[in-house]
């Protein structure tokens, strides 16, 4: 079976896997021994890769809207390009060339990012390319900048192993990075006197395996981290040589973090003192502390306050430049990295380079064979989507992203989307948010069906390679950019000679190595060959050197004018939006374990729904006692900006006065534009990145009396594309995949008054309930109950439930098999809803792997069962090990629960 090496394209561990073929199908996909960021490891979304990678939602041909209001219809590649290279010529003549704009992806390869990045600052002439990167890690950058004076992860995973005292600050690593998370419970088994400490206002799983859990309030981590200082100074464990051999400005942040004494520290954040002292001195006394974070400090409107403040602690410490030691900020998405090599973002330049710094400008333009480039900021994503609903911004390309979803106060950014005069969409999946609003639509090849290079959060650069050829006429990201350059060439700069006489994704990555030849990501001794013979490598990589670089900064030398750190100066600021007695909760939003931002793939994957199953709520049992909500219950949450309906589910992860809300729902699964129709879009006014993490919300008991559920197994995708239509006829309405040997749809649905009959029949027709010869139906109109079901052969099919719905769960648990036709026919007829006997149903998936269920694990437990007990009887976790602090977790409970 043909195999070949490639890299996970879910987040930014970069793990290396193996892709194995036949008949130009992708039938597997295992973990790379070899590739030193995993050593054949992978998470449940990574091991589940194989099952994306089907023609099914796909975009297969480029699509063309002559006429608003008008379908889409199919065209040709050629007509398609032409078409929009005309459009934007003439828009770039007539309003100029900052009247255009292009919103990429962290999920591009770095060699896609560098051609769109010099289409729009070569060639077209305007700084208006921004990337979703924005929305999760700009805020590091900056950070890293405002310290450390570049851009640089000191940094690598290997730290890990090395280190005495992690320091995990608004991750959820255990979910976000599992792999890397793996590593970590690897180190502490080795070194039992490693200490974890997480700061997270949720008890996570992350939390959960914690010495220190500091469940902080949202937007309190600069007052947290100047207090960590102001007990450093206090206790004299700060390193004094290093701060005086190394940084400057300590005199002047020792005076300014004064004032945060733990006790102050304490009124704010929401923890206790002597929690924060003690973290403190965890961090200060050990002989390496390494810190990871990611979005819960970055997406904040004092997010780059809240690297920088961290990025402090070890700066005056001396924890950075040796192994076990140093801010790592983890990158969410497989390639943010390569996009900030390359400059891809409204404020950067190729290769680190900073937009704002003139002679860098000249170092590109001579790069890049051209007079100028320009030196007006472009505009970052908020900014950038406000340009267009004010008309400022007339045509936009996007491309491998779907803003209608990820960007916050979704209404405002459906609005401009739909305001704009030329939206271009360049994407795998012909069904997101976004594809909704493309006047053109251009198929895009995706994950196996490509070549170029990633690089990961630690600067590892590995290769990303094609498997088999992308289906229908899906195309490469960087050749439709560069066949679209071109002929934008011909109307803007026509007689001269290309600026994108790229053949291959090779000839883009030289040119860009050649950028940062002499810059501090030199990449000028790399190559795609060296790279396949090599295997993955860290930058710096300079021409004649031997290696890359592990670990930065290990001379004490920082790439500012004096070579110094500078120490950063940073009150705390509360969030942007305060809570009221109209709105008095905190909305956070986050990931599931096992699903990825806005599921366009992940979404593909039935048996990825397996754990976190439906689109939920989460709020504190006291916030559902006090509101007299129940499990299950529908609440509508509001915030300035909009609403959501969605059922409730108890969680005590989630602090009193607080509401979590996963990320990923979105129109494709769940009525309304997910939890982003509720979150504000007031960002950092140093890296622009936008507060998704916290927002002033309200929540009411929905009164929906009538529910539905309605399920079928077979093509649920074909099935999820026909239902989701359907989603905006209800109060509260979900279409979800579920199943694993049996691919199916489960659709739920409640609403003030029953639904109309030409509804339920067209859902019947959908889920092919409308065949009479197999169906069985029971009515019970008094009490406004029916129930449909529809058996072929010895298979139940499909059912639809209205009025009484209490039996979903097990009628799913039967569609895998477990009841007995016979059972089920006499439950049919039957007036009340009662599994058969001995049927319980199983509950979530726990470990998806082995497909063990919550269910048999609490059976297991209750047996008596301990860790090692449990997983040498269902061998629940003994997988890619994602699930396995919820299992530590749910052992520990044990005898609470006894
Ligand atoms: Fe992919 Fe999981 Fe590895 Fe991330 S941790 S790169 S999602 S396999």
């Amino acid at each position: 079976m043909p195999a070949v090496r490639s890299t996970c394209c879910y987040c930014g561990v970069g793990c290396g896997v193996v892709i194995e073929t036949a008949a130009d199908r992708i039938t597997a996909v295992k973990g790379d021994p070899d590739h030193p960021a995993n050593f054949g490891r992978l998470c449940t979304k990574g091991s589940t890769l194989h099952l994306t990678a089907s023609p099914e939602g796909r975009a297969l041909y480029p699509e063309l809207r002559r006429a608003r209001g008008e379908p889409r219809e199919r065209t040709t590649w050629n007509h398609a390009l032409d078409f929009a290279a005309e459009r934007f010529a003439a828009i770039i003549r007539e309003h100029g060339p900052d009247a255009v704009a292009f919103y990429i992806s962290g999920q591009l390869l770095t060699e896609d990012y560098y051609v769109f990045n010099k289409l729009a600052k070569g060639l077209v002439g305007t700084n208006n390319v921004d990337t979703n990167s924005r929305l999760c890690m700009s805020s590091a950058v900056a950070g890293y900048k405002a310290t450390l004076g570049a851009d640089s992860v000191p940094t690598c995973y290997e730290d890990i192993d090395h280190a005495v005292c992690i320091l995990i600050a608004g991750s959820n690593t255990a979910y976000a990075h599992p792999v890397l998370f793996r590593r970590i419970e690897d180190a502490r088994a080795k070194n039992p006197d490693l200490r974890l400490i997480v700061i997270d206002p949720r008890a996570t799983d992350t939390a959960s395996l914690a010495d220190l859990h500091l469940p902080v309030l949202p937007g309190t981590d600069v007052a947290l981290f100047n207090a960590m200082l102001h007990v450093l100074v206090w206790d004299g464990l700060v390193d004094q040589q290093f701060i005086r051999a190394h940084t400057t400005g300590f005199d002047v942040l020792k005076e300014a973090v004064r004032e945060y004494t733990p006790q102050a520290a304490s009124d704010i954040c929401g923890v206790p003192a002597e929690d924060i002292v003690l973290a403190a001195r965890w961090f200060g006394s050990s002989n390496a502390s390494l810190s990871l974070y990611c979005q819960g400090l970055n997406q904040s409107t004092h997010g780059t306050d809240s690297n920088a403040t961290l990025i402090n602690l070890h700066l005056a410490t001396g924890h950075i430049g040796k192994p076990g030691a140093g801010p790592f900020s983890l990158t969410g998405q497989p390639n943010a990295m390569g996009g900030r090599e390359v400059g891809g973002m409204a404020n950067l330049l190729s290769a680190h380079r900073n937009l704002a710094d003139a002679g860098h400008r000249a170092e590109v333009a001579r790069l890049w064979g051209i007079d100028t480039v320009p030196d007006k900021p472009g505009k970052t994503a908020v900014e950038l989507f406000d340009a267009v609903a004010k008309g400022e911004v007339k045509a936009i390309w996007i491309s491998c992203t779907n803003p209608a979803h990820s960007m916050p106060d979704a209404a405002r950014v459906r609005e401009a989307l739909k305001k704009a005069e030329l939206v271009v969409v360049q994407e795998a999946y012909r069904h997101t948010d976004t594809t909704a609003f493309a006047d053109v639509l251009l198929p895009a090849s995706s994950w196996g069906e490509k070549e170029g290079t990633v690089t990961n959060s630690e600067r590892r650069i590995s290769r990303v390679r094609k498997a088999v050829p992308a289906p229908g006429e899906a195309r490469p990201d960087w050749e439709a950019a560069t066949a679209f350059a071109r002929r934008l060439e011909e109307r803007l700069r026509s007689g001269r000679p290309t600026l994108f006489p790229y053949r291959s994704p090779e000839d883009v990555f030289n040119e860009h190595r050649e950028t940062t030849r002499g810059r501090d990501l030199d990449i000028t001794g790399l190559s795609y060959g060296l790279l396949e013979s090599r295997g993955p490598q860290q930058w710096p990589f300079p021409e004649g050197a031997e290696s890359g670089k592990p670990r930065l900064f290990e001379d004490g030398e920082f790439p500012t004018p004096d070579g110094r750190a500078r120490f950063a100066i940073a009150g705390y600021r509360p969030p942007a939006e305060k809570t009221d007695a109209r709105y008095p909760l905190r909305l956070n939003t986050g990931r599931l374990r096992d699903h990825w931002h806005g599921m366009s793939r992940s979404g593909q994957v039935p048996q990825l729904f397996d754990h976190g199953g439906e689109p939920a709520a989460y709020l504190h049992p006291e916030d559902m006692l006090r509101r007299g909500v129940k499990n299950g219950d529908f609440v509508r949450i509001s915030s300035r900006r909009g609403s959501l309906t969605l059922a409730a589910a108890e969680s005590i992860e989630v602090r009193p006065g607080h509401v979590f809300v996963p990320m990923h729902w979105n129109s494709q699964f769940l009525k309304g534009h997910g939890p982003n129709a509720l979150t504000i879009s007031a960002y950092d006014p140093v890296s622009k990145q936008p507060e998704l993490k916290h927002a002033a919300v309200r929540l009411e008991k929905a009164d929906l009396p009538w529910r539905m559920v309605a399920m079928a197994t077979g093509s649920s995708a074909a099935r999820r594309e026909a239902l989701q239509p359907l989603l905006e006829q209800f109060d509260f309405a979900s279409c979800v995949p579920f199943g694993r040997e049996r691919d199916a749809v489960l659709f739920r649905a409640a609403s003030r008054e029953p639904a109309a009959a030409e509804l339920l029949a067209r859902i019947d027709h959908i889920l092919g309930l409308d065949d009479e010869s197999e169906t069985i139906r029971y009515l019970d109109s008094r009490r406004n109950i029916s129930k449909s079901v529809r058996i072929h052969g010895e298979a139940l099919v499909a059912v639809r439930l209205c009025g009484e719905t209490a039996a979903c769960d097990w009628l799913k648990d039967t569609m895998a098999g477990a009841v007995s036709l016979g059972d089920l026919r006499r439950w049919v007829l039957a007036p009340m809803a009662r599994p058969p006997a001995g049927f319980a149903p199983q509950g979530r998936v726990v470990c998806n792997c082995l497909n063990v269920s919550e269910h048999a694990i609490r059976q297991a437990l209750d047996g008596g069962a301990d860790l090692s007990a449990l997983q040498a009887r269902l061998k629940c976790g003994t997988e890619c090990g994602s699930c396995l602090p919820e299992i530590k977790r749910m052992v520990a409970a044990r005898p609470q629960a006894a």
